[in-house]
């Protein structure tokens, strides 16, 4: 039997095994740290989850089955990027003429050059059709500068 063992574990076929088990520790207990920091950003009771993923392959599948589906820092996240998409949205239109998008501080389409905005005489900024005044230089707008800036 020794013999057989022997002839078995011969030096490079031990190396190979004190390097696969070193791997597979290696691998383990990365597998609990990572257990618990990710169980800490889920808010789920990271402690309890450690001793889980203690055992080896059963605790960390038993995690990824069971752990919260999105950490706090996750879902406010997307909550804000829906937020800038939803500001990204309205800071574009759509072209009167042509329906190109437009954005909502462009004078006039890109494309079909249609004019969208009047420019503040005084400061050049685009204003809205329905303003009286500049708000941004504060020079009034009549209806006689509208028609000569148009
Ligand atoms: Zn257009
Ligand atoms: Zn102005």
């Amino acid at each position: 039997m020794s013999d057989i063992l022997a002839s078995v574990l011969t030096p490079p076929v031990l190396v190979i095994l004190v390097l696969t088990a070193i791997i597979l520790v290696g691998l383990w207990i990365v597998s609990v740290i990572w257990v618990n920091r990710d169980a800490k950003t889920r808010e789920a009771p990271a402690m309890m989850w450690t001793l889980v993923a203690i055992v080896p392959v059963a605790g960390l599948v038993a995690y990824c089955l069971m752990r919260p589906p999105l950490n706090a820092a996750d879902s406010t996240e997307q909550v804000m990027n829906l937020e800038l998409m939803g500001r990204q949205l309205a800071d574009y239109g759509n072209c009167p003429r042509c329906g190109e998008p437009v954005k909502s501080d462009f004078v006039a389409c890109p494309n079909c050059r249609a004019q969208l905005r009047n420019v503040c005489g005084g400061c050049g900024r685009p204003l809205e059709p329905s303003w009286q005044i500049c708000p941004y230089c504060g020079r009034p707008f009549t209806r006689q500068a509208r028609q000569r800036s148009a």
